[in-house]
């Protein structure tokens, strides 16, 4: 059915294409391009076409049902839309990603950008995820653990509250919520809500998020700010505003002429633009600004909120990772969680002025002196394969035990055990030998039929 699209964004959008307006209607008649972003540091997987501006997307040439895929769950890869992946060059070409980096990514969920950002910054750097709606925090986190990464905060706050952390972050990634104009062709429902009301409320609201969180950029700190709409009031018009409020600078960057990204430029804003008649994804703006002015820089104070796990514990836990040198364990009533050392005192300081959700990597749950191993351990990126053992599962009895169904494994030592699917960990389960007790996470669980 050719989509409808509402008149006065037709309007508009006529007058800005002119010409090419024929092209951008025709695009929408056209099925949305399908694309994955792999893990690097989860096994490679053979696909499609590259995506021109990102090192881990690709295209894919059909849409294959996502949720019957192990691979998926054992966070292998993340479906995004190709456009969202030019973050990957905003990124590199304005960050020394040797450094060791403070970053947020404020406007999170479900964790596109975040686990983008995991696989761009070292394992010295800090994300931390926030997301201000909690049900959609509680997917953010879900994405997160299955990425497999330890140097994250998982956050549940208002932007304003990042105020507490005045001049502290390097990069902010601000994807703000949008009219989501350039999402008509994957979403039509998005061209039935679209309403020039809307687009004054969401303008209005993206300059509240970026003028609450903007005290927490460091002097020479970069914000990226990204919408998926065309709207002048929530892109360029935006940015001019905060360049005209803030000391702000807008840094130019590089594209190759054969991507056919449109620059924009309004007053002293530079942004991009991405159309779907032009590039193979979907619509989307994106725009880079260094600080120039400075905020007091917030001093970080010993935490109080992190209590470390006894030595016996710790040592317990040596052989669960590849580099236990570099992990603390700090134990929250029980719950065994790693945090990376280096940032320890960062993370318990951070946890005691922002909400958080989930910090680091729940390795084990301490119940009548055992170690129950947890979920996020199994698809962590530094877990100790060797040290467990383990079941290789056919497609059939992976999406068995990703339902949360009874799953049948050959005879095997009783106690914890992973369970893997093409030799990447999907999760755990206890053998009890004459049957298993299937440990992957209830509210995880898939529930859509073969
Ligand atoms: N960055 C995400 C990704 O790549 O997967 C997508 C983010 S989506 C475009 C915008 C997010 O902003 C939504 O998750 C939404 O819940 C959140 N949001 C809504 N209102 C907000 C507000 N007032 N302040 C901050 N975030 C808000």
């Amino acid at each position: 059915m050719p989509l409808s699209l509402p008149t006065a964004f037709e309007s508009r959008m006529k007058s800005t294409l002119g010409y090419a307006w024929a092209d951008f209607v025709s695009a929408h008649d056209q099925p949305a391009p399908v694309s994955i972003r792999f893990n690097p540091n989860k096994d490679k997987l053979p696909v499609g076409i590259k995506i021109p501006w990102s090192n881990f997307g690709f295209y894919l040439s059909t849409r294959p049902v996502f949720t019957l895929d192990p691979d998926l769950h054992a966070g292998k890869y993340y479906v995004q839309e190709a456009s969202s992946m030019f973050l990957e060059q905003a990124i590199k070409q304005t960050i020394d990603l040797n450094q060791s980096l403070r970053v947020l990514d404020l406007c999170a969920a479900p964790g596109g950008k975040s686990t983008h950002l995991l696989s761009l910054i070292n394992e010295n750097s800090l994300l931390i995820s926030n997301e201000v709606i909690r049900s959609r925090a509680q997917i953010l986190s879900e994405n997160i653990q299955k990425w497999g990464h330890s140097n994250t905060l998982v956050t549940n706050s208002d932007p304003e509250v990042f105020q507490k952390l005045r001049g502290y972050f390097d990069v902010i990634v601000a994807d703000a919520p949008c009219s989501g104009e350039g999402l008509f062709r994957k979403d039509p429902q998005a061209a039935a809500e679209w309403s020039e009301e809307n687009v004054a409320l969401c303008s209005q609201r993206q300059r509240r998020i970026l003028s609450d969180v903007w005290p927490s950029l460091k002097k020479n700190g970069i914000l990226i700010y990204s919408t998926c709409t065309y709207n002048e009031q929530e892109n360029e018009k935006n940015m001019n505003w905060l360049a005209e409020n803030q000391g702000a600078e807008f840094i130019e960057l590089k594209l190759e002429t054969a991507w056919n990204i449109e620059k924009i430029s309004l007053g002293k804003a530079i942004g991009y633009r991405f159309f779907p008649h032009k590039v193979t994804g979907e619509g989307f703006f994106i725009s880079a600004l260094r600080k120039i002015d400075s905020d007091p820089e917030v001093k970080i104070r010993s935490g109080r909120n992190f209590t470390e796990a006894s030595k016996k514990i710790t040592a317990q836990l040596h052989s669960w990772s590849n580099h236990p040198e570099n992990l603390k364990i700090i134990n929250q009533q029980d719950l065994l969680i790693q945090i990376p050392a280096e940032l320890y005192d960062e993370m318990n300081f951070i946890s005691t002025q922002v909400h958080v959700v989930s910090k680091g990597t729940a390795v084990a749950e301490v119940k009548h002196e055992k170690l129950i191993p947890q979920h996020a351990k199994a698809l962590a990126i530094d877990l100790n394969q060797t040290n467990f053992p383990a079941f290789d599962l056919s497609l059939d009895q992976a999406l068995t035990y990703l339902r949360k169904d009874n799953l049948h494994v050959s005879e095997g030592e009783r106690g914890f055990a992973l369970v893997t699917y093409k030799g990447t960990p999907l999760g755990w389960i206890n053998h009890l030998g004459n049957r298993i007790n299937n440990l992957y996470p209830a509210s995880w669980r898939i529930r859509m039929g073969s």
